[in-house]
């Protein structure tokens, strides 16, 4: 593509962007089509010779767009409501031009810098301990489970080098972790060849939050069973509830135990820099890590995961590995992000997230998130308000979870009519919820967490749901 026609396509393309964010309010948030609908309108062979721009661009409107599911419809309540913003945008855009392989500081001292000083940024927005430090990786899921591997190189069992298989000598190491931790925390156990047999499940109080005195005892049985308690992991902002376990109790148990304390913020992180929200990480100062996706609540585009570690040298210990082709004169001086985990090559990610806070400001940024808090408190309002709804957790943040319980509906029937209001409600292409299962109680849920999402989105998903409602019973 020659200069002159990226700068044509370019600006087309942005034009095309801005086009797109002015006209998602009128485009359905859930693709309205049948799984196999798009693969049968493409080519199953590659062109043999280059096409125009012009036709990749209209198939993009033609094929492309009606098979998204749009993540940035002020109007997605679903999962975990994110959004890109402008300037994350951008930054991705001059990411991809720069194409840096950040595995070596000399390979991209400005992706490598960048990222130690915008982590500071938000470490210090989030109000934690100086001593912990940032790096950034694709997703929680990953975040998480370099946050396990440094967590087992320090139990010293010369894993590393050994392994786990075929060691008698090796007694049976277990994490703890609540009934309602997010499944990316077992997927991590599983990678790691620690197996499933090691992850022990502690139950949750009426409200979601990991029982403490549960957990103690747990540990403690488990030493008497020969076990090696080495790890818990903690989550404030649960997925189905974004309930906060009571780390300012779990702490002291690791402490006394010498556990690796994780925290997984992933959801909730991000509040923690709006002041009023901050002690959600009550706690947290006592975290051997904890991790944060900024792709998730402060309008940075997926993918972008903060993992904020205490002990930088047991990640590198357990992941460092310098070929001589790698081997450089100021290794000693600088941080090389492949000493940290499994990939080599590195996004440079720290670039839109850089680019996101400068833009909207510490300020800026809590002032979003806390419309969204206000938004979910006005719409738990309007619930607990009717005799129709009711809900089902607590909301401490922008998450809400509720479910229809007209008088006319017996319990038993009320998994069938919840599940038949949320599939109308995405059927009409208005609007986009999600669900969990609470007290074994189908839970509708309600997230807001998107930068385009305003009071009267709030209010049409409250209409709709109740326009359901009354066609249902
Ligand atoms: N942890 C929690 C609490 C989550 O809610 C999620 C996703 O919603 C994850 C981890 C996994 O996030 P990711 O998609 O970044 O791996």
């Amino acid at each position: 593509m020659s200069g002159p026609e990226f700068r044509r396509f370019g600006h087309e393309m942005v034009d095309w962007v801005a086009d797109y964010f002015e006209r998602l309010d009128d485009l359905p948030v859930l693709a309205a089509i049948e799984p196999g609908d798009l693969k049968a309108k493409l080519p199953a062979a590659p062109p043999e010779h280059g096409e125009p721009m012009e036709a990749i661009v209209a198939d993009i409107d033609r094929l492309i767009v009606p098979a998204l599911t749009h993540w940035s419809h002020p109007s997605f309540f679903a999962y975990f409501a994110t959004s890109t913003s402008g300037p994350g945008i951008l930054g991705e855009l001059l990411t991809a031009a720069f194409d840096n392989k950040a595995m070596l500081w000399r390979t991209s001292p400005a992706s490598t810098e960048l990222e130690e000083v915008t982590l500071d940024w938000l470490r210090q927005m989030m109000g934690l301990d100086p001593g912990m430090t940032g790096i950034i990786y694709d997703t929680a899921s990953v975040s998480s489970m370099h946050a396990i591997a440094a967590a087992r190189e320090r139990v010293e069992q010369r894993i590393r080098e050994d392994g786990m298989s075929g060691r008698p000598d090796l007694p049976l190491l277990r994490i703890y972790i609540s009934e309602q931790a997010h499944s990316s925390i077992e997927k991590g156990v599983i990678t790691l060849g620690l197996g499933q047999r090691a992850l022990r499940k502690i139950p949750t109080d009426r409200d979601f939050r990991l029982d403490a005195r549960a957990l103690a005892a747990a540990i403690e049985e488990d030493k008497r069973a020969g076990y090696l308690p080495f790890c818990v992991v903690a989550t404030v902002g649960t997925t189905s509830t974004s309930s906060i376990d009571p780390v300012p109790e779990i702490g002291p148990i690791c402490a006394e135990h010498s556990l690796w304390l994780h925290v997984d913020a992933a959801y909730a992180g991000s509040a923690a820099i709006v002041p009023e929200f901050r002690s959600i990480l009550a706690g947290c100062d006592r975290a051997d890590s904890l991790v944060t996706n900024p792709h998730k609540w402060l309008f940075t585009p997926f993918d972008l995961s903060v993992l904020y570690c205490r002990h930088m040298d047991l990640l590198k210990r357990a992941f460092s590995l310098v070929p001589e082709y790698l081997r450089t004169p100021e290794q000693e001086k600088v941080r090389s992000g492949s000493d940290y985990g499994i990939q080599l090559g590195r996004r440079f990610r720290a670039l839109k997230l850089w680019m996101v806070i400068r833009y909207f400001g510490h300020e800026g940024l809590a002032a979003r998130i806390r419309e969204h808090c206000r938004l979910a408190d006005l719409f738990a309002g309007w619930v607990e308000e009717s005799r129709d709804w009711e809900l089902m957790a607590p909301h401490p943040l922008g998450l809400v979870c509720f479910r229809a319980v007209p008088a006319a509906v017996a319990e038993k029937d009320l998994d069938a009519l919840n599940e038949t209001i949320m599939h109308g409600v995405n059927a009409s292409g208005r609007a986009l919820l999600s669900h969990t299962r609470l007290h074994d109680k189908l839970t509708l849920r309600l997230s807001i967490g998107n930068i385009r999402t305003t009071e009267e989105h709030v209010r049409q998903v409250w209409e709709l749901l109740n326009d359901q409602l009354r066609r249902a019973v």
